[in-house]
This record gives structure tokens, sequence and C-alpha cells, in this order.
């Protein structure tokens, strides 16, 4: 049986930072990624994709070249887990050990939760920010609109990086005001939720600028079904479960998403599917070899890369406690950010942890919208991911 000291399921952003951060703690370390893909995403930026500024590939970047120096790279899936036989097994049927496992495979897009939307996605008017294959079609759609109604939804549950949903509205209305079509097209921002965002700090700026642009938020609203023919989206109200038919010119959906199926129906999930991990230690509650984090995880915060940032050097100094007999004493407040995008040269910058309070980096009043933040989230941050994050330097 293949087995290595460590191994590390999903080598997307948690995996690649904590495989990043383990070797540069130990380059003696046997560590093994498993992951699928030949190609690592950078997703913030399928925003501004989206948006017109940049090209879906530059996104992209070769796994290969994002593999830390002398990790191995297992280029499979994985189907199961066995923790008490300390084990995987990947999708061909092959059985891995470990000594250690960190479990990082991302959120599940679950497309086919609403009727119609993965037969009419990429086309019609139909558009998805949340998938590399569908992202440039966000931006043909918002150029090609002149006239009628723009909607925009924000599903039930989970997603990864809750305000992205609005801020794909918001460059959207930016973009019709700037081209001088912006008074014959009504921008409309469903969503299942009570409140734009979960934080007031954030949450009122966010209404203001809602006003200001004319968007209007349709609170609960819970996208159900697509009707590309008649170029209607249905939703359930969720309070009164009443149906809703809103005819849309073009429609950006946020689908819903969930813990990936192998990890819901394995023993490591919890009651809601994910990986079940302490919220502040990030060792899993039942198994104390494994470790989780990121999106997959049952971190109670806002599932987003910058999140992740300060969940891996938590992750890894717990790690290599547990591996030298030590209790995991390093403890992960819930730090959260979201560069909530609002035009084209605007941006809110909310960070903030498990209590909901604001944990800002900068010394200036956050809850405003920022030129200067803006500008950080399309240069400085993409800057950061590739050459920081993923070598574990920052
Ligand atoms: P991912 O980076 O998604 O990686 C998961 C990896 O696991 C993938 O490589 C996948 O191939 C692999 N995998 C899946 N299944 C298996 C399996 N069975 N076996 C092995 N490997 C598997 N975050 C921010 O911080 N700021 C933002 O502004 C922001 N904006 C966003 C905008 C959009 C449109 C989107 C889509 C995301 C945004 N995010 C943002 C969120 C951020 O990209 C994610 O939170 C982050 O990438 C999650 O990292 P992860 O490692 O948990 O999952």
């Amino acid at each position: 049986m293949n087995h290595h000291q460590i191994v590390i399921v999903g080598g997307g952003t948690a995996g690649i930072t904590v495989a990043a951060r383990l070797k540069n703690a130990d380059a003696s370390l046997d560590v093994a990624v498993i992951e699928p893909s030949e190609k690592h995403y950078y997703q913030p930026l399928w925003t501004l994709v989206g948006g017109g500024m940049f090209e879906a590939d530059e996104s992209a970047r070769n796994e290969a070249e994002l593999i830390p120096y002398g990790v191995n790279w297992i280029k499979k899936r994985v189907a199961s887990f066995s923790p008490a036989a300390n084990s995987i097994t990947t999708d061909d049927g092959e059985t891995i050990g470990y000594d250690y496992l960190v479990v990082a495979p991302g959120i599940q897009i679950n497309w086919d939760q609403v009727k119609g939307l993965k037969e009419s996605v990429g086309k019609d008017g139909v558009c998805s920010n949340y998938s590399i294959d569908t992202v440039a079609s966000t931006w043909k759609f918002i150029r090609e609109l002149k006239q009628g109604v723009a909607l925009f939804t924000q599903p039930a549950g989970a997603v990864k990086c809750g305000g992205a949903p609005q801020k794909i509205c918001y460059l959207a209305e930016d973009h019709f005001r700037r081209t001088g079509v912006r008074d014959n097209v009504d921008v409309i921002f469903t969503l299942a939720g009570p409140r734009l965002f979960a934080v007031d700090r954030y949450r009122i700026v966010l209404e203001q600028v809602c006003q200001r642009k004319k968007v209007e938020p349709r609170y609960r609203h819970n996208l159900v079904e697509i009707r590309p023919a008649s170029k209607e989206a249905v939703y359930r109200h969720m309070d009164t479960d009443e149906e809703l038919v809103i005819k849309y010119d073009m429609i950006h959906v946020t689908p819903p998403m969930s813990a990936p199926d192998f990890v819901a129906q394995s023993e490591l999930a919890g009651e809601t599917g994910w990986v079940e991990v302490d919220k502040h230690t990030l060792q899993h509650t039942r198994f104390p070899n494994v470790y989780g984090l990121g999106d997959a995880s049952s971190l109670p915060t806002s599932k987003t890369g910058a999140a992740i940032r300060k969940q891996a050097p938590v992750l890894v100094a717990n790690l290599l406690a547990s591996m030298n007999q030590q209790s995991p004493t390093a403890s992960y407040d819930g730090y959260t950010s979201c560069p909530v995008v609002t035009g084209y040269d605007s941006l809110v910058l909310a960070e903030f942890d498990y209590s909901g309070q604001p944990a800002e980096t900068f010394p200036f009043e956050q809850d405003k919208e920022r030129f200067s933040m803006f500008m950080s989230k399309k240069f400085g941050l993409p800057a950061m991911y590739w050459h920081g994050m993923l070598k574990g330097r920052v």
C-alpha cells in the first residue's frame, strides 16, 4: 500500500498553502497532495473576469508548477475515507495510507438543484461566475444587455465568498451606467437570506450602495427553476413558500453549494456534511490525526481564501505539535475577509471574526467604498496569492 506521513486531500487554495507551509517548516516531511486537476484557479479573479477586466485563463496556473518542491502529487480523485484504518481510497480503487490527514477538497457546486439551470447556463442570457466554463458568459451577457431586466441571485445556505453574488451585480450596474443604458435596465438582486451582509458595519454601507445605484434587493427569494424558453426565473419565498416568477433578460446565478458528497457520506462529516473540526484548533473532533480547513470544513465563518490564509498557519502549527506528541495550542479566531467590489473603481473591504466583530487590517475606516482597496483586489491580492500565500510566505 502506498503510504505517506502526511496526505493532503485537495490541491486548491488550502491544500497548496498547507503543503508549502509544512515543507517550509521541515523539508524532510513526507507530504503527498491528492488532486485530480491539471489546473489551479485563483477563483476571486472570476468576479473581475465576469466584469470584463480579465480573461478567464488569467486566473489559471498549471497545478504542477504550484506543488511545492519535494511534495508528491498524486493525480487522482479521492472517493472515500477510512479514518479508523488511516487510509483513503481513490476512484480507481487504490488505497493510500497516512499517519496524518489534511482534508481540503473545497465546496461542491450543485447546478442540478435549480431546475433547468445545468442545461441553460452559458446560453441565452443565463450566466454564472462560479465555474471556469461559464465565467466568460457573464461578461458577454452583461455587455450585450441594452435594455430589460438584469437579475442576480444568491441561494440559501453557504456559498464560497458570501459577498461575491453582490459584487457582480454592482459591476454590471456600473457597466450599464458607464455605457449609457442604465435608464433602460432594471437591476434586481434576489437573495434567500434576510439581509445583504451578516455583519452590520458592512451591511449598512452596502444598503446605501444599493439605494444609490437603484439596485433593488428582494429578500427571502430562493431560486428553484430557470425557464429559458420564456426567460423566467422561478423562486420559492423562504417564509411563505409562495412561488414567485420574475422575467429576466439576463440572469447571473449563484448556484446552491454544499459539502462534497464523498465528504458528507464519510465518517469525517458532522451533521451538516462538512468535515467536522474544532473551530479553533482545526483538528478533527473524533479522529485526532485528521485536520481540515477551507471551504469543505465545518468552521463557522465565511468561506474564503482570505480565511484560509489565517487557518493554514494554525493548522500547520497544530499538526506539527501533534506529530511531536504535544497538544494543539494554536488557535484560529474565525478571521475572514470579503472584498466587496461596488463598481469599477470602488470596494468595501469587510474583515471580521467569529464574533462578527470587525478585524480590520488598515488604520482607516474600512466601512467605506475605496479606490485603493479596489486596486489592491485587482492587482495586489492576485500577486500576493501566487507569490506569497501559495508559497507559504504570508
Ligand atoms: P478550492 O480552492 O476550491 O480547492 C479544492 C480542490 O480540491 C480543487 O483543486 C479540487 O480539484 C480538489 N478536489 C475536489 N474534489 C476532490 C477529490 N475528490 N479528491 C481530491 N481532490 C479533490 N475568496 C476570497 O478570499 N476573496 C474573494 O474575493 C473571493 N471571491 C470569490 C469569487 C468567486 C466567484 C468564487 C468562486 C470564489 C471566491 N472566493 C474568494 C472564495 C475562494 O476562492 C475559496 O474560498 C477558496 O478557493 C477555497 O479554497 P479550498 O482549498 O477550500 O477549495
